[in-house]
Parts: structure tokens; C-alpha cells; sequence
């Protein structure tokens, strides 16, 4: 049996395994990346993940050092103001609207959009120009056992690898975390999210919007142009079965119940994808942590998809990861305590208040429908809690 040694050991290819691929590797650390589930690198490919990430500003400086970031620049899409509407009157119309724009808090964007597809396609060119990194699309990671001073890890083509860090990716149902016997606290909401793209007559002038009224947020993150015409990524959060129900629709009629929950803006919205559906939970692990091993991304942490937390809190852990990491020390129960303490509390910070914005999102009954846009009427108008919201929600404190 082939038998490897790695400095880090990455399971899962996801988004977030692949972005810890390329920063180890650029960082100079022997990695080898495994997934059994080979990344879709093309928009129109089936199984191609339609959803977009809005990078926010504190995620940029770990893609620059991978080397991911040039490569992800010239896609980009800038998102300058985040608008909050509130659609949840007798009518489904815009009856509160408000702007947070960024240059209230900083000279940059609040963060830029991207489809993950593409993420796929530039992170996987990028891993192939890294010596450093042995990326194994098709390979899952079996079996883990950690001692004092490496893991040993069994992958499912008969091979094994002993690694001073194992990087668990490996998703929400994360196996690695389950061999560590950490357990998770999962919040369910019975909430599905529907992603794909739109086409609109109306400009968004690098706006993302989103619209509440009940069920959860209708959002609209600014992507570039479409066959010449301006495009928007939508995810757009409801009740399981009347997911299932719009799913089912005929396009006509999709696109009718589509542009009555958006309330109008940007004009008449043609769907210009197809339509992909997601789960929606909050999930954090009791620890992020075991001998030898960290957790990163949703195998640690899982939020609905508001205010673009989710991929941006992985690279949070990332950038934890790699600030702590020493050639000397790598894997060693000192820098692990410190990526827990520096993490943890800040992710189950952040799950708190995407949570809470969730369940005034799904509100169904009208006069707590009302009580939610006198609430966003009241803190949009006090100028500092204003400010202080966005620099919370952007990450820059
Ligand atoms: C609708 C929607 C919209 C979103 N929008 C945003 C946004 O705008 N901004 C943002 O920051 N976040 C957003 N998120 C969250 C973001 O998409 C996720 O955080 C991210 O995609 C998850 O990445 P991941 O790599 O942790 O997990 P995954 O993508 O699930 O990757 C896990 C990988 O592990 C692999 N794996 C499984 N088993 C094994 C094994 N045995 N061995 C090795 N590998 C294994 C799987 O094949 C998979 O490829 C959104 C989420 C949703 C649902």
C-alpha cells in the first residue's frame, strides 16, 4: 500500500477545501486535497453549483496570498450598497426601502460576487500551478487516526497518508468530524432556498437587494451582464413545500409568482438558469478541533444564506489557520487551542444573529410583519447603530 507524508491533509474539495489547499500550498506546506465528487468547473455542466458568494472585504487579503485573487478579480462583480426592503404589507409591494451603502464605513465595496462555478474553475487552475499541492479529485477520505505527533489517514483508493494537520472541509455532514466524535447543535427552520440567475430591463447599479415579507429573504446579489443584459444571482428562502410548489411551477408561471415576490424591483425578472435548491439549517460543531486535526468551513459551521456570512466565516477560519500556522509547530495542540479560541466564539456569534434575522425574515403574521419594518425604520435612522451594523456585517469588527 502506497503510504505518503504531508505536512496537511486536506479532506473535502469543496469551495472552502480548495481555497485551504492553494493558501497552504502558496505558504510554502506540503498538501495533498482529497474529494470524491470532482469539481464542476463550468456554468452549464450538470451538477454545476449555480449559487454566487459575495466575498466581503476581510476575505480578500487570505485569497491574495493563495494567489486566488488575481485570478478571481477580473470576474468580479462589485457590490457598493446593501438594500433592505420591506415588502410585508396587505400588497406584496416595497413599502420600506433602505440603503447602507459602503462608503459610509470604507473607500471599497463591501465585498464583490462571484459564481461558484467559476471559484471552482480558477481554484482548481491555481492548485495545478502549485508544486506544492497534490489535489485528488475522486478520493475520499475513509478513515482518521490521530497520535501525539501525526494523523494517519485511509483514502478510498487503497492509499494512505500521514499528515501533521489534517483540514477538515469535508462539508455539513463532515466525516472526518464524526471520527473525532464532535458532536454539532443543528437548528432546523423547515426552509429550502431556491439559487439561480435573472436577467432585468433595470440596471442594478451594484446594488444587492434584499426583500422580506414572509417565508425568508428574496435576495438579489448584482452579477455581470447576461447576453447583454443586466443579470442578478437570486436566492430566494421559503417554506419547504412551497419550494417544492414553486419548483413544480411551469416558467410562466414561475415567473409570475417570481416577480410578485420581488415586489418589482428592476423591473420584469426572466429566469436565466435553471433552478437549484438548498437545504436551510443553522449548524455549529462543539469544538473545531481535535489532535492533529481542525475543522474549517461548514464542516464547522452551517448559516442560512443572509448577509453573505457562510464561505466568508470560512475564510475567516482560513486566514485563523494560516496566521497561526508554523513550520515548527504545525498541527500541535498550541496553535489548534488558539484557532478554537479565536473562532469559536465569533462564529457562534455570527450564527446568533444570521439566525435571529432569519426568523424576522420568515415572519407570517401581519402585525409582526409590521413590528419588523418600524424595527429596520428605527435602526436605520440612528446614524452610528447604522454604521456599527455594517462594519459587524462586513466582518471589519
Ligand atoms: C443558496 C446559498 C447561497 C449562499 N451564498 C453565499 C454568499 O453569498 N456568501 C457566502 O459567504 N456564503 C454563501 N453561502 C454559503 C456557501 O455557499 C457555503 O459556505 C460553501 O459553499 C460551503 O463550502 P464548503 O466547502 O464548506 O462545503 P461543500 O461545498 O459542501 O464542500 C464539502 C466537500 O467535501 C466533500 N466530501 C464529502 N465527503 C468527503 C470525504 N469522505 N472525503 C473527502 N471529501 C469529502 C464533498 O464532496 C464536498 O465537495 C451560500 C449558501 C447557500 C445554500
Amino acid at each position: 500500500m502506497q503510504k505518503t507524508a504531508v505536512d496537511v491533509l486536506i479532506s473535502g474539495g469543496g469551495v472552502a477545501g480548495l481555497a485551504a489547499a492553494a493558501a497552504f500550498g502558496a505558504a510554502g506546506y506540503s498538501v495533498i486535497c482529497v474529494d470524491p465528487a470532482p469539481p464542476v468547473t463550468s456554468g452549464d455542466a450538470p451538477g454545476a453549483d449555480l449559487r454566487t458568494t459575495a466575498f466581503l472585504q476581510p476575505s480578500i487579503p487570505v485569497l491574495q496570498a493563495a494567489g486566488l485573487w488575481a485570478r478571481l478579480e477580473p470576474h468580479a462583480m462589485p457590490l457598493q450598497v446593501m438594500r433592505i426592503v420591506d415588502a410585508g404589507g396587505v400588497e406584496p409591494v416595497a413599502r420600506v426601502v433602505h440603503d447602507f451603502d459602503a462608503s459610509d464605513v470604507s473607500a471599497q465595496p463591501f465585498g464583490w460576487n462571484l459564481p461558484n462555478w467559476l471559484l471552482r474553475r480558477e481554484f482548481v487552475a491555481r492548485l495545478d500551478e502549485l508544486p506544492t499541492v497534490d489535489f485528488r479529485p475522486g478520493v475520499a477520505t475513509k478513515r482518521l487516526l490521530t497520535r501525539d505527533r501525526e494523523a494517519l489517514v485511509w483514502l478510498s483508493d487503497g492509499s494512505s497518508v500521514t499528515a501533521r494537520l489534517v483540514v477538515a472541509a469535508d462539508g455539513r455532514h463532515s466525516p472526518v468530524r464524526k471520527a473525532l466524535g464532535i458532536g454539532v447543535k443543528t437548528t432546523r427552520y423547515g426552509q429550502k432556498a431556491l439559487a439561480f440567475a435573472v436577467t432585468h430591463p433595470d440596471p442594478h447599479n451594484n446594488v444587492s437587494t434584499e426583500v422580506h415579507r414572509s417565508g425568508g429573504p428574496f435576495t438579489l446579489v448584482p452579477l455581470p451582464d447576461h447576453q447583454g443584459k443586466p443579470c442578478s444571482a437570486v436566492v430566494w428562502m421559503e417554506t419547504g413545500p412551497e419550494v417544492d410548489r414553486l419548483k413544480s411551477l411551469s416558467r410562466e408561471d414561475f415567473a409570475q409568482a417570481m416577480n410578485e415576490r420581488s415586489a418589482g424591483l428592476f423591473g420584469w425578472l426572466e429566469q436565466a438558469s435553471a433552478l437549484t435548491v438548498w437545504p436551510i439549517i443553522t449548524q455549529q460543531a462543539e469544538r473545531m478541533i481535535g489532535q492533529r486535526t481542525a475543522l474549517m468551513a461548514e464542516a464547522a459551521h452551517v448559516v442560512p444564506p443572509i448577509g453573505a456570512q457562510g464561505l466568508n466565516m470560512s475564510l475567516g477560519d482560513l486566514t485563523a489557520l494560516i496566521d497561526l500556522a508554523n513550520p515548527e509547530t504545525l498541527g500541535e495542540p498550541g496553535p489548534l487551542d488558539a484557532y478554537q479560541r479565536r473562532r469559536w466564539p465569533e462564529v457562534a456569534l455570527r450564527l446568533a444573529g444570521v439566525d435571529a434575522l432569519n426568523r424576522a425574515s420568515m415572519i407570517e403574521a401581519r402585525p409582526l410583519r409590521d413590528a419588523r419594518a418600524a424595527t429596520l425604520n428605527a435602526l436605520y435612522s440612528l446614524a452610528p447603530v447604522r454604521k456599527g451594523l455594517m462594519q459587524l456585517g462586513i466582518g471589519m469588527r
